[in-house]
């Protein structure tokens, strides 16, 4: 039976991973702090024979018992107001955290896949956004502290695979959304949902022409798995090219909850991406993945989730 780490296992995405890889018939240890992952995201699992919990902080040391097979690298705060409340956490685990999970990686001789991320192309001067790309990234700004630490991630990755011969993966997620988002993590796609479904205003920052391509979670997760068993270690972009501008992003949750919600303009945050569209060239040809969840579908299925979870909010 193959054994998979998960760190951030805890968390919106790397729960998904936890639930992939038991479905897969291995056995999944999930690490994470909670720092802003929940228990309700694992309670399902708990009293699985295959699944074990370790709380730890990945930034300190990493101590697991036995041979692994994969460590899957997903703990980090990924939102901007998260990163934003969390900086100093944010870069440590994005190079510490790196660090500990690749020395684990090296001592069990597991293959290694880094949850990168888009934001390395930070606001990219190249359009849709390619992995040869290197990206345009302000490193003192807010964002700064989340979009340099995954740049360095990614270095320490290659690093450890030239240098140490860790088979390493690199994933560059565009952005991901489905069940087991908080309504609450600041991104604009439970922000605009949680509004529409109080009749609150929705706050689109700027004019709301800046544009976003969002991936629904299961076709990310899909991604992931055929990456992990592929032979590329050179980054690979996996995410769902349909862009949209926020703007417009913001009337169709509007449409699809039926809400009598306004829209209001708020101060656009500095260094906010103005487009972000991946090319998934790469990954179809590869991995032959290709995102097959359409937004609406996709967004349907997370309302449905919100409506479950959070009846008190929703
Ligand atoms: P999330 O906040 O739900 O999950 C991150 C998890 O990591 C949380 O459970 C958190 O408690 C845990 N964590 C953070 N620091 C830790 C530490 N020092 N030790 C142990 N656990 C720690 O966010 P998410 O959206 O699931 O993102 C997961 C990963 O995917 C992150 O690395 C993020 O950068 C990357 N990513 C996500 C997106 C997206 O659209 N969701 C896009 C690009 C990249
Ligand atoms: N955004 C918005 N209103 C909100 C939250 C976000 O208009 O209440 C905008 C944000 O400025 C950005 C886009 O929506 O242009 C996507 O933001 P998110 O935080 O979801 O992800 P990221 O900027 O990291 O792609």
């Amino acid at each position: 039976m193959k054994r998979t780490l998960v760190t951030g296992g805890a968390g919106f995405l790397g729960s998904h991973l936890c639930d992939r890889f038991i479905q897969e018939g291995h056995e999944v240890i999930c690490v994470d702090n909670f720092i802003t992952g929940r228990p309700d995201n694992i309670a399902h699992l708990i009293g699985n024979p295959n699944f074990s919990f370790i709380e730890l902080d990945v930034t300190n040391y990493i101590y697991v018992e036995g041979p692994l097979d994969y460590i899957l690298h997903f703990a980090s705060p990924a939102s901007p107001i998260d990163y934003l409340k969390y900086p100093i956490q944010t870069l440590k685990v994005g190079a510490l955290g790196t660090h500990k999970a690749l020395g684990l990686a090296k001592a069990k001789k597991a293959r290694f896949l880094l949850a990168s991320t888009s934001e390395v192309y930070g606001d990219p001067l190249v359009h849709p956004q390619k992995e040869e790309y290197w990206g345009n990234v302000n490193p003192i700004g807010m964002r700064g502290v989340y979009d340099e630490a995954k740049r360095f991630a990614e270095a320490m990755t290659m690093a450890y695979n030239r240098y140490h011969k860790v088979e390493t993966r690199l994933l560059r997620i565009f952005n991901t959304y489905g069940p087991r988002m908080r309504l609450d993590d600041g991104r604009a796609l439970p922000t605009f949902m949680k509004q529409a479904l109080q009749g609150d205003p929705i706050t689109v920052f700027g004019d709301g022409s800046q544009t976003r391509s969002f991936c629904y979670v299961d076709d990310l997760v899909e991604g992931i798995y055929r990456l992990l068993m592929s032979d590329e270690t050179d980054p690979v972009n996996i995410g769902n090219p349909d862009e949209i501008s926020i703007l417009d992003f913001a009337q169709e949750v509007i449409e699809l909850t039926n809400s009598s919600s306004e829209i209001i303009f708020k101060d656009l945050p500095a260094d906010d991406p103005k487009i972000r569209q991946p090319d998934i060239s790469k990954a179809k040809e590869i991995l032959s993945w290709k995102p097959v969840v359409d937004r609406r579908e996709g967004l349907r299925r997370t309302l449905e989730y919100f409506r479950k979870e959070e009846p008190a909010v929703v």
